[in-house]
């Protein structure tokens, strides 16, 4: 069975996500795309999806018959309209990351499936996916011991000037966030955020970089550093401490020189390099899930409890120093 996919936002990641489905992936083809700047979506039809039809909104795409499964990759701000409308219409639906902006709108999505009574809602963290994290969580899992601490980093080289400051968490911090917590099989208790002095490339509305420390129900303590005008590269790094030793998330496959008496090992600059396997391995997830009338990997309640926990930072962030807690309802059984 070929799975008919439409395609709602055809901005950086969509276009990506479209590629990737028609170009690379087997058992899907994006039949419908939607942008409410339709110029975008000729311009991803033009360029990739030549037999997709164009959809005046992203409710009438995912209201079609054509439509099996539903791509929600536009601005985050509208992730809930599309996922709440993907839901009742029963169909597939993988939303990017955040699930909501805020803690209300995931909550309202969880409430529509658990009324619905059947998983169809996959969130975008990728990183699940990603070889190095696979790795590494089987390290922490089953070699290094109980965790004690994590300490990892998010540096981005450069960010717009209209990135401001919350920003550093409901879209950076937001993968650490999912990613850690899965790592570690645990959830956050409490959030604090520290500022040092702001590095001279940050923008007027922009306080970088910023740690963020995390404290988990069994007792781990993390510290992310998030630094977005880092100037030298995208570089991820993640560092596992435990009772018996310590696990390091790998860095990307380069090619080592030695020249001009010094050893030479390249840093990516773009996040779509630094997770592009990873990316083709979640949406295979999806399609292969999709097929099958359902989803699979990260869950509504995982987008749910990272806008839970990335709302609890930003208010760590206008509470500098100060712990804020972080108090989670009750997960439903759909997601046990
Ligand atoms: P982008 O380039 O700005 O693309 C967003 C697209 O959505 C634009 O084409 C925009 O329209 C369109 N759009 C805005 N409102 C819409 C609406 N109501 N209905 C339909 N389309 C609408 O942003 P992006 O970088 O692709 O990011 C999109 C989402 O993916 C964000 O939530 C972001 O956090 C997430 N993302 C995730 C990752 C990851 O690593 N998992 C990486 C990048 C982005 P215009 O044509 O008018 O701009």
């Amino acid at each position: 069975m070929t799975v008919r996919i439409g395609v709602i936002g055809a901005g950086a990641i969509g276009r990506e996500h479209v590629r990737r489905i028609n170009q690379v992936l087997a058992g899907a083809e994006v039949v419908a795309l939607s942008d409410v700047n339709r110029a975008s979506a000729e311009k991803v039809k033009a360029e990739i999806a030549l037999t997709a039809e164009i959809f005046e909104s992203g409710e009438a795409l995912i209201d079609s018959p054509k439509v099996d499964a539903v791509l929600v990759t536009s601005w985050g701000a509208t992730h809930e309209q599309y996922v709440l409308a993907a839901l009742a219409a029963r169909k597939p639906c993988f939303c990017e990351k955040p699930l909501a902006t805020i803690a209300e709108g995931a909550k309202r999505i969880v409430d529509a499936e658990v009324k619905h009574g059947k998983r169809l809602v996959q969130v975008g963290f990728m990183r699940r996916y990603d070889v190095g994290y696979v790795a590494l969580k089987q390290a922490v899992a089953s070699r290094i011991g109980a965790p004690i601490l994590v300490h990892a980093a998010h540096r981005n080289p450069t960010v717009p000037e209209q990135y401001v400051t919350p920003m550093a968490i409901h879209d950076t911090l937001i993968h650490e966030i999912d990613v850690l917590r899965w790592l570690l099989d645990d959830d956050y208790v409490s959030a604090r955020v520290l500022f040092p002095r702001k590095a001279a490339r940050s923008h007027a509305k922009l306080r970088d970089p910023q740690v963020v420390l995390l404290e988990t129900k069994k007792g781990v303590l993390i510290d992310v550093e998030v630094f977005v005008n880092c100037h030298y590269g995208y570089d991820i790094q993640c560092e596992i401490v435990g009772e018996d030793g310590v696990a390091k998330l790998p860095e990307p496959m380069a090619v080592k020189v030695r020249l001009d008496a010094s050893l030479q090992n390249p840093i990516l600059t773009d996040w779509k390099d630094r997770f592009v396997d990873s990316y083709d391995v979640e949406l295979r997830d999806f399609i292969n899930a999709a097929a099958k009338g359902g989803v699979s990997g990260p869950t509504a309640w995982d987008g749910y409890v990272a806008a839970i926990t990335s709302d609890a930072c930003v208010a760590a962030q206008e509470r500098e120093g100060e712990p804020i807690a972080i108090n989670l309802p009750t997960r439903p059984a759909l997601y046990n």
